[in-house]
């Protein structure tokens, strides 16, 4: 470029030059310097012509002939368009790839800005969720999801479960909603079609629940006839001892198809009906005696400390067979001579229910698990005590439809405590 502008001012200084040399010859030296002006304007002129018009190709043609500092700078700017033009051909092969990606997913993901105002969607967005293509750019999510369950999701900023959901579009489908933050407060929404998953669930739920229902009846009158003939009380003893061992295994089945049966039904429906205001109090007492009465011949030091005056709103029915199984295991894991304190108290966070015992612990490997249906930390220790592994999925199960939280805390060989939260707001003074 230099050595063109160089190239460029000698070739000025020439033609002045010669302008001035010819003028004084011919005596009319400033005609002689305006023509020679004039002529430099004009090549100048027509070279930007040329630059404007070639700049104006949509195309990436060949920059026109130049000679001098004209030729260096369109070949400079050819360079730099054609860089430009390699630049743009690899970023539109990126968007058509993303596109076709995007395209490619099954689950419907929607842009939010900070004020969830859809930016972009992929095609599921339009299929799961009814988003137009054109029309609903940059209107708020909220007007096509309406649901204020959704709402209060979205508003709530607390993403780290999945919220479940039939779709606006087409109520058939059943959707898993996730949302991630990212950039400024924008959001990227996920909706994943889970009808399959649900329809198998739900088949599985009925499963449990018609066998469990079928099993019912041929078990009372196995039992019936057991309870009868071990009353007689004139059997052999080999036939006795067969006929006892027979009846403590009918009783473990009857126990863990009422288990099942009551499983099934609190999955059967998603929130709690038919509340009233619980004496926990009172309720707790009751199940106590129910527990120690099922693990009648042990011993244990049982403290009771109960704030009496507070109630809880909910299904008296559930909240006791809670209750009920918490200190059933702790009766029946704690050794004979274990303490146990059962607690009922509330403070400005909520209302709490807790049992402690001095068993024999629950080690941290299994805390994660161990409200999962079936799950035993010992099969032997459970089989042992008669346990069905369901207890403390129906406590957790309880516990979280009437908006509580269970937590467990346990050392192995010290002991357990196991806590029920409950929010502030479903406690009642009694
Ligand atoms: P199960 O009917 O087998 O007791 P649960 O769901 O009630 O089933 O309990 C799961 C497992 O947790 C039990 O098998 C038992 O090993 C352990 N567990 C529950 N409660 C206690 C406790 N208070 N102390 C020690 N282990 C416990």
């Amino acid at each position: 470029m230099l050595k063109a502008s160089s190239k460029a001012i000698s070739t000025f200084s020439l033609l002045i030059f010669s302008a001035i040399i010819i003028g004084w010859l011919i005596d009319y030296m400033a005609y002689a310097l305006a023509l020679a002006l004039f002529v430099w304007s004009v090549i100048q002129i027509h070279q930007m012509h040329k630059l404007k018009i070639w700049l104006a190709q949509e195309l990436l043609i060949d920059p026109p002939e130049a000679n001098g500092e004209w030729g260096e700078v369109f070949d400079h700017l050819y360079r730099i368009r054609k860089q430009r033009r390699t630049r743009e051909s690899a970023l539109l092969d990126e968007i058509d790839r993303f596109q076709q990606f995007s395209a490619a997913l099954k689950d419907a993901v929607v842009i939010l800005d900070h004020q969830y105002n859809m930016q972009w969607w992929n095609r599921a967005g339009e299929e799961l969720l009814g988003l137009k293509n054109q029309s609903d750019q940059d209107m708020p999510l909220f007007n096509i999801l309406r649901d204020p369950n959704f709402i209060r999701y979205c508003q709530s900023a607390d993403y780290s479960e999945p919220l479940l959901q039939k779709s606006p579009h087409n109520p058939n489908i059943e959707l898993q909603y996730t949302i991630t933050e990212f950039g400024e407060s924008e959001k990227l929404l996920v909706a994943r079609d889970i009808s399959d998953l649900t329809r198998l669930e739900q088949t599985r739920q009925d499963f449990v629940a018609n066998a469990s229902h079928e099993l019912r009846t041929p078990l009372t009158v196995i039992r019936g006839y057991l309870e009868t003939f071990l009353d007689q009380g004139d059997l052999p003893s080999a036939l006795q001892k067969a006929m006892l061992q027979m009846q403590q295994q009918s009783d473990r089945m009857q126990s863990l198809i009422v288990d099942l049966l009551l499983l099934s039904r609190l999955d059967s429906t998603e929130v709690v009906v038919d509340i009233t205001p619980v004496n926990v109090s009172s309720m707790i007492m009751t199940a106590l005696e129910s527990a120690e009465l099922a693990v009648e011949g042990k011993k244990h030091n049982i403290s009771v400390d109960l704030a009496e005056n507070i109630g809880l709103i909910g299904k008296e029915k559930e909240l006791h067979s809670a209750f009920t199984n918490l200190m059933y295991n702790a009766l029946r894991y704690t050794q004979d001579g274990g303490a146990i304190n059962i607690k009922w108290h509330c403070d400005d966070a909520g209302g709490c229910f807790s049992i402690t015992d001095n068993g024999p612990g629950i080690s941290s490997i299994h805390l994660d698990r161990i409200t999962e249906r079936f799950y035993r930390v010992d099969d032997d220790r459970s089989t042992e005590s008669g346990g069905s592994g369901l207890g403390l999925a129906i406590v957790k199960n309880v516990v979280n439809r009437h908006q509580g939280r269970l937590e467990i805390n346990s050392n192995l060989g010290q002991g357990s405590t196991f806590s029920c939260y409950f929010p502030l707001d479903t406690l009642v003074e009694l």
